[in-house]
């Protein structure tokens, strides 16, 4: 077993890390305030060429593995899950038409994804679906060499701001479906905004980064638009699902490090009953503990990363890794707070931010509560519950 970075993983890190920090608290204090998509920040990382850091050379990428997405990300959650969710779905989103799609359709869509001319979201959850997929209604009919598109989508991400679409509909009912998680297609459209209303939803936190309700009437969608085979989108979906995880895990975690240590310098700084108040053991206690989770998350983070990387199975691994980075992120925030008493509160000491953005980790992309189901599944042998 190594913990050593390579020299090319931590150029890596300190490459990322010259990029975040000229995007300090400042920036995204206003950036969340204002509900501003962090165009300066998206446009540094393009013009980095780390938009490609996953893709395949072939197409203009940089061809790393998931180990050193990992070490990107982690970096990056250094300036919160704003920052995260603002590369995500350029940086990795798009990964089924790397694995999917034809060389075609990958020349013609990757590229302008690479240099981010071109902005993608992601549009899977639907309202009376839930985390349930297999339940989505959003229906595609073949009409000659187009399908049309009606349907609802929800909580889709970066809507405000993309022109594509990633999008996941039924071209098979649930009801005439040989199997749940079959009739499914994956698209990857213009999302054109004659056929789709996009209403932004107002919400807790993370608000740099927009997300919304879709009323999709109409869309029409080339033939040569489809990724894969008509009804086997959720498979094409399921596929990715492991890289995502190691992706959500590392940004959370980077975030609840940066969080941690602001924690810290308040607890060393601030002078209360003539002492630092970080000289208490219950100002001290919860923070040392919140270091420890911290380490043991990393370790399974990059446990799981390296199965990926070497082709085995790592599911349970990737899953307990966003589990304990949640967790991690979740716990670490809001001790931040506690640990700035009532500045806390003030959004000029930034860590309320975080405590906003902490809760979203433990319900999406995938719920505390669906990894424990999982878990118990695969890693435990138990009956499947979901
Ligand atoms: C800010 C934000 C951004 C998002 N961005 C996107 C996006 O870009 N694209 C996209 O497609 N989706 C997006 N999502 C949706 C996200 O993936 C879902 O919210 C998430 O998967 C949970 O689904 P749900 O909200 O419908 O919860 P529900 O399915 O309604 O579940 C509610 C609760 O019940 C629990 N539950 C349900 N069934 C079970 C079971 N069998 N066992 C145990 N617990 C269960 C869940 O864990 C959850 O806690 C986003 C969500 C948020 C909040």
């Amino acid at each position: 077993m190594d913990f050593m970075l390579s020299d090319e993983q931590r150029q890596i890190r300190e490459s990322i890390a010259r990029i975040c920090a000229e995007f300090g608290d400042d920036y995204w204090y206003r950036k969340d305030l204002n509900h501003e998509f962090p165009h300066e920040f998206a446009g540094a990382f393009a013009a980095a060429g780390w938009f490609g850091a996953i893709f395949p050379e072939e197409i203009g990428g940089a061809g790393l593995g998931m180990t050193e997405a990992a070490i990107i990300m982690q970096e990056v959650g250094r300036n919160g899950f704003n920052a995260c969710s603002t590369l995500h779905m350029n940086m990795f989103g798009c990964q089924p038409i790397v694995k999917f799609g034809t060389r075609q359709q990958q020349h013609r869509f990757l590229p302008p994804i690479i240099a981010g001319t071109d902005r993608a979201c992601f549009g899977v959850t639907e309202p009376d679906a839930g985390i349930d997929t297999t339940h989505i209604r959003t229906f595609a009919e073949r009409k000659g060499d187009r399908y049309v598109v009606h349907g609802r989508k929800v909580w889709t991400s970066t809507a405000q701001v993309a022109n594509k679409i990633l999008l996941l509909t039924r071209t098979q009912r649930f009801e005439d479906s040989p199997k749940r998680s079959a009739g499914m297609t994956l698209f990857y459209a213009d999302l054109d905004r004659s056929k789709v209303e996009v209403r932004q939803i107002e919400k807790c936190g993370r608000n740099a980064v927009d997300s919304n309700a879709l009323f999709i009437d109409g869309l029409e969608i080339p033939v040569d638009d489809r990724i894969g085979e008509e009804g086997r989108g959720f498979q094409y979906l399921l596929h990715g699902l492991n890289s995502e995880r190691i992706i959500v895990a590392a940004g959370i975690l980077g975030a609840s490090r940066y969080v941690l240590n602001k924690a810290v310098q308040y607890a060393k700084d601030r002078v209360v009953f003539g002492r630092p108040i970080g000289q208490n053991q219950s100002i001290q206690h919860p923070l040392a503990e919140c270091w420890i989770e911290q380490q043991a998350a990393e370790l399974m983070l990059y446990k799981g990363a390296a199965l990926y990387d070497g082709g085995a199975e790592c599911g349970p691994e990737v899953n307990a890794a966003k589990y304990l980075c949640a967790e991690a992120y979740f716990k670490a925030a809001s001790r931040a707070v506690r640990t700035h008493g009532g500045m806390g509160y003030a959004k000029e000491f930034h860590v309320e931010r975080y405590f906003r953005e902490s809760i979203l980790p433990l319900i999406a992309p995938v719920s505390q509560e669906l990894v424990l189901c999982y878990v118990a599944e695969r890693a435990l042998g138990l009956p499947k519950s979901y």
